[in-house]
């Protein structure tokens, strides 16, 4: 099949573009071609990229012991179920202005596994938000309106994203009027081959909806929890406030210049039963959605810096995700101490490290906090 072609004879690969937990994506031209696309590599054994390096002879030593022993399983899980809905998408969502296109996919005889997907070179979506000049009601309709353009195809074609969040929402080019892809679908499911969650939602627990949360009590997650982690990014476009899961309100301070036709579409998406929630395809006929009750002001200017500060520790606290994530494969089962020994780290180093993990982990969902060993 395809899968077994290597991408070395298909594809120059350029530079870095960015990381994940378990994948490196770079940038790469069609061979014989002009078309540049980003090849997202996932790695079955991935972790080891962003963890200090231990000395080079013991590194592949112990990565061999890690393969055998943990990790992989982890890795494989998500990198089947990222092929199996991306796979999903070419087949059952037409190319879609609004969702990230898969050209194909390479298996190297090592194992890595090469996503080739369409290059989003128009960076995420609150950075460009932050840098713009004037923003306004209706520059975030736009957004909503393409994000919920791209949630009605997946839903319906039955695939619910599980982790939509600011930074899986990628401009396409630099322009002003590029589209916005959502991308990502490495937590994805198909709703008829519902499974649960390969891994927890750690890391995106502010875009989590209540139903998702409460998984203990039967509740399964459909394309509405999708509407909520919406509901939440609106929220957070036009406050610069983050929304959890307590009760919300609009502080009159606040939310008193924005439209009432928005505030009653955040309190729709925001609805904790799923049922009562509207879906992509009825919010795509919100007045405000559409544009018809956006108003074309210029945001309040307090509302604009919370946001560019909001963004800033956003990126913080991402950075230091995606090393927890790297990390977390180690110290679920082993302690702190055997890292230490696995990579040499100094006490001071230690410290740093663990300040770092409860930081993360202080937002909640203490499930995926490591233990510590002094
Ligand atoms: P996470 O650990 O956050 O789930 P991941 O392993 O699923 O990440 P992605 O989020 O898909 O990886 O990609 C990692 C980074 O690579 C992204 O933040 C983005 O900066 C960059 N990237 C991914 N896909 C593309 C693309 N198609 N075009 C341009 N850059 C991309």
């Amino acid at each position: 099949g395809q899968e077994t072609r290597r991408l070395s004879d298909e594809y120059e690969v350029l530079d870095i573009l960015g990381r994940g937990g378990f994948s490196i994506v770079r940038r790469g031209i069609k061979k014989s071609s002009t078309h540049h696309v980003a090849i997202k590599t996932l790695r079955r054994l991935g972790p080891s990229v962003m963890l200090p390096s231990p000395p080079e002879g013991r590194k592949r030593e112990k990565q061999q012991q890690l393969h055998q022993r943990e990790g992989v399983a982890v890795s494989d899980a998500l990198l089947t179920n990222e092929i199996l809905v991306m796979r999903r998408i070419v087949e059952e969502v037409a190319p879609h202005d609004n969702v990230i296109q898969l050209y194909d996919v390479c298996e190297d005889p090592t194992g890595d596994v090469h996503l080739i997907l369409e290059l989003c070179s128009g960076g995420e979506l609150f950075d460009r938000i932050v840098a713009q000049e004037r923003y306004s009601e209706a520059g975030a309709a736009a957004v909503v309106r393409q994000i919920a353009s791209g949630l009605e195809a997946l839903h319906r074609a039955n695939i619910v994203h599980r982790d939509l969040k600011p930074e899986n929402c990628l401009f396409l080019n630099e322009r002003e009027d590029s589209p916005l892809k959502i991308m990502d679908f490495g937590l994805s499911s198909v709703e008829e081959e519902f499974t649960h969650p390969v891994v927890g939602l750690f890391g995106s627990i502010d875009y989590v909806s209540p139903e998702a949360l409460d998984r203990g009590q039967g509740s399964i997650i459909s394309s509405k929890s999708d509407m909520w982690s919406l509901g939440v990014i609106l929220y957070i476009l036009l406050s610069g406030y983050v929304y959890m899961h307590g009760e919300f309100s609009f502080y009159e301070k606040t939310w008193k210049n924005i439209s009432a036709s928005a505030k009653q579409l955040i309190s729709g998406l925001l609805t904790v039963d799923p049922d009562r929630r509207p879906s992509a395809n009825e919010i795509l006929q919100h007045p405000w959605v559409i544009g018809y009750s956006a108003k074309q002001e210029q945001m309040d200017a307090e509302i604009v810096s919370r946001l560019q500060s909001f963004n800033a520790r956003r990126k913080l606290r991402a950075a230091a995700i995606a090393s927890m994530w790297s990390c977390s494969i180690f110290l679920r089962t082993k302690k702190l101490r055997s890292l230490v020994g696995t990579y040499d780290l100094k006490p001071e180093e230690l410290g740093s490290l663990r300040e770092h993990f409860q930081k993360i982990c202080e937002k909640g969902d203490n499930a995926t906090l490591p233990e510590f060993e002094e």
